[in-house]
């Protein structure tokens, strides 16, 4: 079967072709590139061409494609029978490791980050007694109603939904703020403080590209939420155990914690966390209901484990920071050469070169990035054996699979991709 083959059956069966919308490539244009397997810092579509993958699985596969630990994990456990309903070794294992690493009191482990993010909302508006949730113009927090929401530019206004079939009182329920806005956060407090249950926000911004977080921006979340009696949930679905091992640290007065990605190795989970005073709350403790039938699933927690077990030395973080480095450098230099405006964010092994000559503080900011240049870029890219995130509001991800050489030749690429992309 070829690419375009399965590309158009997979038409037929599913909504756009995919069952996450920004596999579909229609934000970069062209047909998607079915992926057949992975290995290492590779993947390989159906008709046996190799890409140097930058997507990572869009974040959990910080050691790359099968890694062996991992893989011997996972047929081990599906030996033993794939699911039961019950407490699990497997899941104390993991637990042990996620409680040990990050200092979360307890956790509870869900399928996804959406369902963490989801249960973290219902969590602080029990322990607060408040409705409105505040979130930030770009962060994105998984897809429950609630937290498809945008703000109005600049000014901080009650939301209206990004999608349809969401009803106009959920929307109004969250309430969105720009991001690296510490006044903003500051003067949302001073008016609505009383009806205010929590602030969530991605530690470092990940899904309007990768935008840091400035000092002060940090300081304020720390601080605000708190003085105000509201509770501060740290996202780090992302940036949990990709940075570190264990939280990013950026957020320590967070009362709760979402994680997802890295610590499920690229099978589906997800994680909330702690003090035991709040997680407590959940059934069958407390009043606040959450369950899954296949929640802390012993595949699941084998392959997260793993993971684990080949992250905690620390030794991987040091060789990310240096072949994200590498990266960096080889494409500013590209940049200049081709004399394009663009700039890299990079934060560790997670990057995003945008096409917009200074470097952007909020998603307002990201989006006055050239994406049509982005899409030419991406193009380039792809037919030079380099597989990009397809938009250009996503990050790219180095594993510890990659090598210098994989990062010499995406360089390489680079340079003709950019000329491309600014000739046009
Ligand atoms: C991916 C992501 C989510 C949602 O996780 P899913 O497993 O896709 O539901 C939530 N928050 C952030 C920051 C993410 O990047």
């Amino acid at each position: 079967m070829t690419n375009q083959d399965l590309v158009t059956e997979a038409r037929t069966l599913f909504p756009g072709g995919v069952n996450s919308p920004v596999r579909s490539f229609r934000s970069v244009g062209g047909n998607p590139v079915p992926i057949a397997r992975g290995e290492g810092p590779f993947v390989f579509d159906t008709e046996g061409t190799r890409y140097i993958d930058y997507i990572g699985a869009f974040g959990p596969l910080i050691l790359g494609h099968a890694p062996a630990g991992v893989v011997e994990a996972i047929r081990r456990s599906a030996g033993e029978g794939t699911a039961f309903g019950a407490l699990t070794p497997g899941e104390v294992e993991l637990g042990r490791r996620v409680i040990a690493a990050t200092g979360l009191e307890r956790v509870r482990f869900v399928n996804s980050g959406t369902e963490a993010t989801m249960t973290a909302i219902r969590l602080a508006r029990a322990a607060t007694g408040r409705a409105v949730l505040v979130k930030f113009d770009g962060g994105y927090h998984g897809h429950s109603d609630g937290l498809l929401v945008k703000a109005g530019s600049g000014v901080a206004t009650l939301g209206l939904s990004d999608s349809a079939g969401v009803p106009e009182p959920i929307a109004a329920l969250t309430a969105v703020l720009p991001y690296n806005d510490p006044a903003a956060l500051a003067g949302w407090f001073a008016g609505h403080a009383a009806e205010t249950a929590a602030v969530i926000v991605e530690s470092v911004a990940g899904n309007m590209g990768l935008v840091e977080p400035t000092e002060a921006f940090l300081e304020a979340l720390n601080t605000v939420p708190r003085a105000h009696g509201a509770l501060l949930i740290a996202d780090e679905v992302i940036t949990g155990f990709r940075f570190r091992y264990g939280l990013s640290g950026l957020l320590p007065r967070a009362d709760i914690a979402c994680l997802g990605k890295v610590i499920g190795a690229g099978l589906p989970i997800g994680a909330l966390g702690g003090r035991a005073e709040v997680m407590d709350l959940l059934a069958p403790l407390g009043p606040v209901y959450q369950a899954g039938t296949l929640s802390g699933n012993p595949l699941v927690t084998a392959a997260g484990a793993a993971m684990l077990d080949g992250l905690a030395s620390g030794a991987v973080y040091s060789r990310l920071e240096e072949l994200g480095r590498h990266l960096e450098n080889g494409l500013n230099t590209a940049i200049r050469r081709a004399e394009i405006p663009a700039c890299v964010v990079r934060r560790g092994s997670a990057l995003t070169l945008f096409f917009r000559a200074g470097v952007p503080a909020s998603y307002a900011e990201a989006r006055e990035s050239d994406t049509g240049a982005f899409s030419r870029f991406h193009a380039g890219m792809l037919k030079r054996g380099i597989l990009l995130p397809p938009s250009q509001f996503e990050t790219w991800f180095v594993s510890a699979a990659h090598s210098e050489d994989e990062i010499d030749a995406t360089v390489r690429a680079a340079h003709e991709a950019l000329r491309e992309a600014a000739n046009a």
